[in-house]
């Protein structure tokens, strides 16, 4: 197993009275994208900046390369950071934007040429900031955080304020980086299915807790809900419980939960339709967000 690039036990976060953290774990190995699900309010945001030790923590630990964050910032060199809404000097140019930020970070030119073509932005770097699209300013965003050859990137949901298409283009972006460049990314985002597709691990954060954990297929599979039509949903949710299935009534159908793969449940509806109890019809429902968080 690769060493871990971040390492975050049980952290607790108190804004006033309001418990922002829990007791939150989270760990990101050397190479690997993670992404971090929740809803607006779930503590993403608080969750990245104590990890970056840019906000300072009330309880448990964090280990950025190793080392506390909050107490050495050196831990953060080789970390870069795209948050949801870059601030971006309006009247700049994309160029000059990155150069300047080469110069704070001891970079050098060809790191911002290397940046400038890494993310797609050849063509548009003499622009400025305030005739550039969404998308293309969170490109410019992304080139920023790979000023200085980052090992890691936290991206804090870098999709946010972008269309569909801006949204695929930019988790494309951070997908080739990782591969091409073998860079770890921490990625948020209040979207599930989107992290589908570039996350191999994903943490469910809800009201401050980790509430499922693993591939982020798995967790939108254990979710999903089946629904069955029939004509007697007492008897069909008790054979569907008796088999071994989470059932419940819902007026003339039979919602079955938690399911880990739809066979199981084909196969106990023709043992309950061989018995004789009618099946009408069967839908599978995609989870929301908050039947995968809750
Ligand atoms: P998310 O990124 O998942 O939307 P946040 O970490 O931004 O969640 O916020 C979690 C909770 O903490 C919210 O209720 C938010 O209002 C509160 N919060 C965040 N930052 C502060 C702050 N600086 N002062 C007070 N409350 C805050």
């Amino acid at each position: 197993m690769p060493e871990k690039i971040l390492d975050v036990r049980d952290l607790r976060k108190k804004y006033g009275g309001l418990e922002v953290l829990r007791g939150v774990s989270l760990s990101v190995y050397r190479g690997e994208v993670v992404g971090l699900v929740g809803p607006n309010g779930a503590g993403k945001t608080t969750l990245l900046k104590i990890s970056l030790g840019i906000v300072r923590r009330d309880g448990g630990e964090v280990l950025l390369n190793g080392v506390d964050p909050w107490v050495e910032p050196s831990s953060r060199e080789k970390v870069g950071v795209i948050f949801e809404r870059p601030n971006l000097p309006s009247s700049m140019s994309v160029r000059e934007f990155l150069e300047s930020a080469a110069r704070l970070k001891g970079a050098s030119e060809s790191d911002v040429e290397w940046a400038i073509e890494a993310v797609g932005l050849a063509g548009h770097e003499w622009k400025e900031f305030n005739k550039l699209s969404a998308g293309l300013k969170q490109r410019a965003a992304i080139a920023h955080a790979l000023i200085g050859s980052p090992e890691f990137i936290i991206a804090d949901e870098p999709t946010s304020n972008l269309d569909p298409m801006e949204r695929r283009e930019v988790l494309t972006l951070i997908a080739r980086l990782n591969k091409e460049l073998g860079v770890a990314v921490l990625v948020s985002s209040h979207i599930l299915p989107e992290l589908l597709r570039v996350a191999k691990r994903v943490y469910a954060l809800s009201k401050g807790r980790i509430v499922a954990e693993g591939e982020p297929q798995e967790i939108f599979q254990a979710k999903r809900l089946a629904r069955i039509r029939t004509t007697e949903p007492e008897r069909l949710a008790s054979r569907l419980a008796e088999l071994g299935l989470e059932a419940s009534v819902e007026g003339l159908s039979v919602l079955v939960r938690s399911i880990s793969s739809p066979s199981i449940v084909y196969e106990a509806l023709t043992k309950a339709a061989d018995e004789g109890i009618p099946v009408l019809g069967v839908d599978l429902v995609e989870p929301a967000l908050e039947e995968v968080i809750s």
